[in-house]
């Protein structure tokens, strides 16, 4: 069903091969068969509030949601769990230049913040990288999924207002209270007045601790955002 979504919502022209393992795609198409079975994309039943698979079917928020642990976003929501099978996806995207991957990504992005753009969004804001990594990488793949998913649900994207000022290692590179410093005050507003005011959604591939994304929407709500949602298309449970 998640997968027809997302196979609507992208071109079905070209014979293509499976995003995910390379093999050659009998139909139109982004996934195999077998890929589509596999991915671990987080379906019903997900707590409302910060999108959490549920084990209980009836109940609405996860133990911490309802427990009214804080959060520092509206809502949070992710395609799919980030696990050894499905980090191909991304890291391809992420390291290799494979752009191409950029729309079935931001597709299952569209299919999995639905929750989001129901409650009404302004922009579209990709975590951004230090200027320094940019280069190096050349492209910000979170701009590029933000770019794609624009087009797909007509919110403009801003992708000058919120900067990394400072340069971190790679969150990957630390664990546990150790992320939390290596990002933290890495993110200001350069254009507060782009901000002020708006519901802002948050955009990033992988979504690990939430340390970065907690920085992020710090600084956005400094800035004068309304509300701040996050969209990832995995997050590490
Ligand atoms: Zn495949
Ligand atoms: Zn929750």
């Amino acid at each position: 069903m998640l997968r027809q979504l997302i196979d609507n919502i992208l071109d079905m022209l070209l014979p293509r091969r499976c995003l995910r393992c390379g093999k050659i795609l009998g139909v139109a198409g982004y996934l195999c068969d077998k890929c589509a079975e596999e991915i671990n994309f987080i379906t019903p039943p997900y707590c409302q509030k910060c999108g959490n698979p549920l084990h209980e079917e009836n109940i609405r928020l996860c133990a911490g949601c309802s427990g009214g642990q804080k959060r520092f976003y509206r809502l949070a929501r992710s395609a799919m769990t980030y696990d050894d099978s499905d980090k191909n996806l991304i890291i391809a995207f992420k390291f290799f230049d494979h752009t191409e991957n950029a729309s079935l990504l931001a597709a299952m992005l569209k299919v999995a913040g639905k929750d989001i753009f129901d409650a009404g969004v302004d922009l579209l804001i990709p975590v951004p990288l230090h200027y320094t990594r940019l280069i190096k990488r050349r492209y910000n793949q979170s701009s590029l999924l933000a770019d794609k998913l624009s087009k797909m649900v007509n919110v403009p994207v801003e992708n000058f207002a919120l900067i990394r000022h400072r340069k971190t290692r790679p969150q990957v590179e630390f664990s546990g209270r150790a992320r939390v410093i290596n990002v933290k005050n890495a993110f200001s507003v350069k254009h507060p007045e782009k901000i002020k005011g708006k519901r802002v959604v948050l955009i990033d591939d992988v979504m690990t601790t939430g340390s970065t994304m907690k920085e992020s929407a710090q600084a956005l709500r400094k800035a004068g955002a309304v509300s701040v949602d996050v969209l990832t298309v995995a997050r590490v449970l």
